[in-house]
């Protein structure tokens, strides 16, 4: 007899963990967690930089964000488990006018949905948050006070240990590798474990989403880019506590990360791919930017053994695909979060869910990130992309 499961996850990463938890908490439990590492989180999940915000320029987006950061303020009292949410707040600083405009705008956006904390400052307030930042060129900029980090591996770890409590089951060193139809219906899956009866899967696959997709004959936009991050050794001259600082000029990021800083910046030379090398070349180039904005950062050391590559899984309009799949019954897309599926998986569980449960999700609405809409020419357009 082959094991059956009413839901099949594939991928315990942070949004199939998510996922698991939010049928189980809803009373599902005849669910199966397939993850092909030998524990969780080995793909994109543990090399997040953990940042959450609200501060988004869509309104889907930034719905999920709030339903999202509401849920990691009260993450403990849901799971049993820390997610580490530390509201230092995510700070844009603008140097041109067209910068600040669209700040304004999102502002307005962000207001309108209910985020009542994001504010613009000023040049001046910027400073005050950050002194040791080079300030001539910065003309304002937007804060939001509960915006800020969480750590990955602990939503993560949070979501999938309340799950398994509940009856969840979690398959380790397990590849699936097909998924059986029936007459347009999902109807199992295949594993080097043997074969799984289903009629309910939810692609969780991160960056190996559409490798997953087409195992169903769906297609998926969702490629891997290459994304870095460099961690510095203990740095004393920076405050102990501030927002992430975002460089409008270059969209270099950084944060505090205990003693140490963690930098990061979207490379446009980088190349879709699976790629997970950290390159030196990476390193030269985002220190450069660094010290431009902080030049004291030119006599921070950085340890390349500290330093990290993993992928984002990107789609061609910078949105997550969350809903069923158009041409087979019974599978449920989960990807594509293109750098924000941390932040998003409370939400994403919360949406894929109710759609499995319920055929809908009233609390927010994601018909706006259905796979159908690049086929339409219906692409959503997401400018604050990090
Ligand atoms: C450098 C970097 C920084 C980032 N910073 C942020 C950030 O600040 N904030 C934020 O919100 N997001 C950030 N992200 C993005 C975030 O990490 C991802 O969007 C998120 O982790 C995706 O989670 P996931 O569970 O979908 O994918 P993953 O964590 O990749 O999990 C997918 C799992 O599926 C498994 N799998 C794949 N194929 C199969 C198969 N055939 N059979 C069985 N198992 C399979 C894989 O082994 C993997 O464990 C960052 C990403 C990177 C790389």
């Amino acid at each position: 007899m082959p094991e059956t499961a009413d839901v099949v996850i594939i991928g315990g990463g942070v949004v199939g963990s998510s996922v698991a938890y939010y049928l189980a908490n809803q009373g599902c439990t005849n669910v199966l967690i397939i993850e092909r590492e030998e524990r969780q989180g080995l793909g994109s999940t543990s090399k997040s930089m953990g940042g959450v915000r609200a501060q988004f320029a869509t309104e889907i987006n930034i719905q999920m964000s709030i339903y999202s950061i509401d849920f990691f303020s009260r993450f403990e009292e849901a799971t049993g488990h820390t997610a580490d949410y530390r509201a230092h707040g995510y700070l844009f600083a603008a140097t041109k006018e067209s910068h600040l405009k669209y700040l304004r705008e999102n502002l307005e956006k962000q207001r309108a949905l209910g985020l009542n904390d994001a504010e613009m400052i000023s040049c001046e307030e910027i400073v005050k948050m950050i002194p040791q930042m080079r300030s001539d060129d910065i003309i304002g900029g937007s804060f939001c006070p509960t915006d800020g980090f969480v750590d990955p591996n602990g939503v993560m770890t949070g979501f999938a240990k309340r799950a398994r409590e509940c009856g969840v089951r979690l398959w380790l060193n397990t590849e699936v590798a097909g998924i059986n139809i029936e007459n347009g219906q999902i109807a199992g899956v295949k594993t080097d474990r043997g074969d799984v009866s289903t009629r309910t899967v939810v692609n969780a696959a991160g960056p190996w989403a559409s490798i997953v997709a087409k195992m169903a004959g769906q297609e998926l936009p969702v490629s891997p880019l290459r994304r870095q991050i460099v961690k510095t050794q203990r740095c004393d001259f920076l405050p102990a506590k501030f927002p992430m600082l975002i460089d409008m000029s270059s969209g270099f990021h950084f944060r505090r990360e205990g003693e140490a800083i963690l930098m990061a910046w979207p490379d446009d030379e980088e190349t879709y791919g699976f790629k997970t090398a950290l390159t030196h070349e990476f390193i030269e180039k985002i220190l450069m930017h660094a010290v431009n904005r902080v030049p004291q950062f030119a006599d921070l050391p950085v340890n390349p053994h500290q330093c990290w590559a993993g992928m984002y899984e990107v789609t061609p309009d910078h949105h997550a695909i969350i809903g069923p799949a158009p041409e087979v019954r019974g599978l449920y897309c989960a990807n594509g979060f293109s750098g924000h599926g941390v932040m998003h998986s409370p939400a994403t569980g919360r949406i894929i869910s109710d759609l499995i449960i319920h055929g809908r999700c009233e609390v927010l609405d994601a018909t706006p990130l259905r796979v159908e809409r690049f086929a339409e020419g219906k692409l959503l357009e997401e400018t604050a992309v990090l």
